[in-house]
C-alpha cells in the first residue's frame, strides 16, 4: 500500500520546529537526524522532538516488557545525541532543555467485553466506556457492582479531573487495573492508558538549562505548567487562556516575585496533585 508520509517544512503557529514520528510517519533515528540537521543548519529557538516508539512498544509489549524498556533506552541515546549536538553548536548555555512524556501506561492483563456498557450506550473506548446521556439508577447501580468496574465518573468529576474541555458524555466507566476493552481494530494489546490510575498518569518531567535552580525538585506539577514555566523563561507574556501555572519553585530566575497558585489556575479547578493523582 501506498505510504502517506507527508512531507512538512517544520515550521508552525507558535513555534519554529516540530518533529514528530507520528506526524512524519518516520521512525526514531529518522526523527533525530533530521532534528540534528535543524539544530546544525538552522539552530530552531524553539524545537520539539517527540519520540513515539515508547508508547507504541508500550502497547504492543506492555509497560515493563524488555522490548518496551529498550525503546526507552534508545529515546535516552537519541536525547544524549542531541545534547551533543548542541553542545557542539556552543548552544547548551543558552538553551533550556526539557524532557517529558504526555502519560504514563498500564498494563493489559485481560480484554473484556464491551457488552456490559454497550447495553447501557456508553461508547468503548481502551480502559473507558463514554455515556453520551445520563445513566438510569440501576444501570448505575449495576455498573458500580461490576467487579470490571473501577468506577463511573460524573461529568463534575471529570472537570475536577482535568478533562472538562472534552466531549465524554455525561458518565465515564472507567475500568479496572490490567483491563481494556477490545481495540477497535481487532489488535492485541499489552498495554493501554486513556484511564485515570497512577500508572497512566503519572510522567517524567526534566528541566535544565539557563534560569532553572540546578537539583531542585517539584513536589507537584501538570504538564499545563510547562507553557507558562517556559513563557517567563523566555521572557514572554503568558496567555489569557492560559491554565497552569509558573512552576517557580524550580525557577532561578530575578523574574518573581511568585505569585500564588490561585493567580495561575482556573478558579481552583484544576487541582491535580503530582503525587497522588486524584487530590
Ligand atoms: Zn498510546
Amino acid at each position: 500500500m501506498a505510504s502517506r508520509r507527508r512531507r512538512w517544512s517544520g515550521r508552525i503557529r507558535g513555534a519554529d520546529a516540530i518533529i514528530t514520528e507520528g506526524v512524519l510517519g518516520e521512525d526514531f533515528s529518522e526523527i533525530t537526524e533530521r532534528a540534528l540537521d535543524a539544530v546544525r543548519t538552522w539552530g530552531p529557538h524553539l524545537l520539539m522532538v517527540v519520540f513515539y516508539v515508547g508508547d507504541t512498544f508500550g502497547h504492543l509489549f506492555g509497560p515493563d516488557a524488555e522490548e518496551t524498556l529498550a525503546a526507552i533506552e534508545q529515546i535516552d541515546a537519541m536525547t544524549a545525541r542531541l545534547l551533543d549536538t548542541y553542545a557542539e553548536r556552543n548552544l547548551l548555555d543558552e538553551t533550556v532543555i526539557t524532557v517529558l512524556a504526555d502519560h504514563g501506561h498500564m498494563r493489559v492483563d485481560e480484554v473484556v467485553l464491551a457488552d456490559f456498557v454497550e447495553q447501557v450506550g456508553a461508547l468503548p473506548h481502551g480502559r473507558l466506556a463514554l455515556a453520551p446521556g445520563e445513566l438510569a439508577t440501576g444501570e448505575m447501580r449495576a455498573l458500580l457492582n461490576d467487579p470490571r468496574v473501577e468506577d463511573v465518573y460524573a461529568r463534575e468529576e471529570l472537570e475536577l479531573l482535568g478533562t472538562w474541555d472534552t466531549p465524554w458524555g455525561e458518565r465515564v466507566v472507567a475500568l479496572r487495573e490490567g483491563l481494556m476493552f477490545p481495540d477497535a481494530r481487532g489488535r492485541t494489546m499489552r498495554g493501554y492508558h486513556g484511564g485515570f490510575t497512577e500508572a497512566e498518569w503519572h510522567i517524567p518531567l526534566i528541566l535544565s538549562g539557563p534560569g532553572i535552580a540546578a537539583g531542585a525538585r517539584l513536589d507537584e506539577c501538570e504538564i499545563i505548567d510547562l507553557a507558562p514555566t517556559l513563557s517567563v523563561l523566555l521572557g514572554g507574556t503568558l496567555p489569557q487562556q492560559n491554565e497552569g501555572r509558573v512552576l517557580w519553585e524550580i525557577l532561578d530566575t530575578p523574574l518573581s516575585p511568585a505569585p500564588s497558585r490561585a493567580t495561575w489556575d482556573s478558579g481552583g479547578r484544576r487541582t491535580r496533585c503530582w503525587q497522588d493523582g486524584r487530590t
